[in-house]
């Protein structure tokens, strides 16, 4: 009888290209001869990828990873990691911190976690931070069986500085990959059974493959011409290289979903400035109102930082009108808090909590109205859905997204899961829409 394998858990925090990486970790173990385990406990190895965008998912990760003490106590065979970018700001000084912590690896260093491991077996603590200057990444080898839905990286790390955000400290400068690379990922995982792809990267508008030049337009069009592919999304675009050619690519490709997300951060042209995002409130409302011209019934997404410092009242309520302007149909909000190396937190005029969390509350009260009254309007609309499965909630419904990635569920059979139905949108709410299936 061969010797039991190893197993491995792992816990992600952050954004999707936290959960890409945890995936390609996941591969790299698989190829090691570890499993999954499902919980901690049952776990020879266990890795935590960590985000440090926000304060508050940053001490997560300590108490996580203090919490895991008595097991460590208890197995001292187990071997515990912390990666991603917590791992990269922090470095050695994790080791420090927290006794019971074998080994970290930065955001460049995840190809390098054999080593790590290998070195962790033989009782050597170690820290890998460098920051590569191109992506170690290969294609990922195509998992036997994907999701319906997938994730693909395209690029890493970002060159704006925006004066509150450590993702240029912990990600790096731009890098981007092949596109051969990409499309060779992309190919295995549709053959492999993904029907949607999303393309990541802090900035895909500085999409550009290192040899031939192609740009991000260039790229989603070579991509739509995988056979098995369904419909490709992409996210995030920075407002200010948000091109004319990327608008008509999504208007004219159809397997390129009808949504944007386009964080403006702020509605005032004065905390645009302090955060150097290199565009003013009007220029951004103009490219929203280019693209909603050329893409009817695309779906926006957008960003909002509330209490940055120095935010007033006023600027603030330029926030709130901004939602209506842009008629957002998904939005992610954040109460500011001070990151490492960034200028802000060098900043005066710090807000209090207080302020910030009823700011963030007037902002999620408005844009749940604003939406509410969005998606009403699309009662009597035909959507095209591709059907995920089973809804949560509601016996007999399925649920699915539209071509605008908005979640639809609908009474209908089972089988048609993985596949695409024609819905009528009966009723709207805050977070989805409720329709009728329709005959193909
Ligand atoms: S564009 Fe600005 S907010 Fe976005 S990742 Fe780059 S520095 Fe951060």
């Amino acid at each position: 009888m061969g010797a039991t394998a190893k197993r491995v858990h792992i816990t992600t925090f952050g954004c999707q290209m936290n959960e890409y990486d945890s995936g390609r970790l996941a591969g790299l173990l698989a190829e090691l001869g570890y499993e999954r385990a499902e919980a901690p406990q049952e776990a020879d190895l266990i890795l935590v990828n960590t985000c440090s965008v926000r304060q508050r998912a940053e001490h997560k990760v300590y108490s996580l990873v203090g919490a895991l003490k008595e097991l460590k106590q208890r197995r001292p065979g187990l071997i515990i990691g912390v990666g991603g970018c917590v791992a990269q700001q922090e470095g050695q000084k994790l080791l420090d911190q927290i006794p019971h912590l074998d080994l970290v690896f930065g955001t460049g260093a995840l190809e390098r976690l054999p080593e790590l491991l290998e070195e962790a077996g033989r009782g050597h603590r170690r820290a890998l931070v460098d920051l590569p200057a191109a992506p170690a990444r290969q294609p990922l080898r195509a998992p036997a069986r994907a999701g319906l839905k997938a994730l693909v990286t395209v690029m890493e790390g970002c060159d704006n500085f925006c004066s509150y955000c450590v993702v240029p400290h912990v990600r790096g400068r731009e890098r981007s990959r092949p596109a051969a690379e990409v499309i060779a990922e992309a190919a295995g995982l549709t053959q492999a059974g993904a029907r949607e792809i999303t393309l990541l990267g802090q900035n895909v508008n500085s999409y550009r493959d290192p040899g031939e030049g192609l740009d991000f337009p260039g790229l989603l069009k070579r991509l739509c011409g995988l056979p098995q592919l369904t419909r490709l999304t992409f996210t995030t675009s920075h407002p200010k290289d948000l091109s004319f050619r990327l608008m008509e690519a999504l208007a004219g490709l159809d397997k390129v979903m009808k949504k944007l997300h386009l964080p403006a951060q702020s509605g005032s042209d004065r905390v645009l400035k302090a955060m150097g995002r290199g565009y003013t409130r009007r220029q951004y409302l103009d490219k929203v109102e280019g693209l909603r011209r050329l893409v009817p019934g695309v779906a926006l997404g957008g960003d909002i930082i509330v209490g940055f410092p120095g935010e007033s009242e006023e600027d603030f309520e330029q926030s709130l009108e901004l939602l209506e302007l842009a008629g957002y149909d998904f939005l992610y909000s954040f109460k500011y808090s001070d990151r490492p190396f960034t200028r802000a937190s060098r900043l005066s005029g710090k807000l209090s909590e207080e302020v910030k969390a009823q700011r963030l509350a007037r902002l999620h009260a408005r844009q749940n109205q604003l939406v509410l009254e969005l998606h009403r309007s699309l009662a009597g609309q035909v959507v095209q859905v591709l059907v995920e499965g089973p809804a949560k909630k509601g016996a007999g419904l399925l649920t699915g997204r539209c071509q605008a990635g908005r979640a639809v569920n609908f009474p209908g059979p089972p089988e048609l899961a993985g596949g695409l139905a024609r819905v009528r949108i009966e009723e709207g709410l805050v977070n989805s829409l409720r329709g009728r299936l329709l005959p193909a």
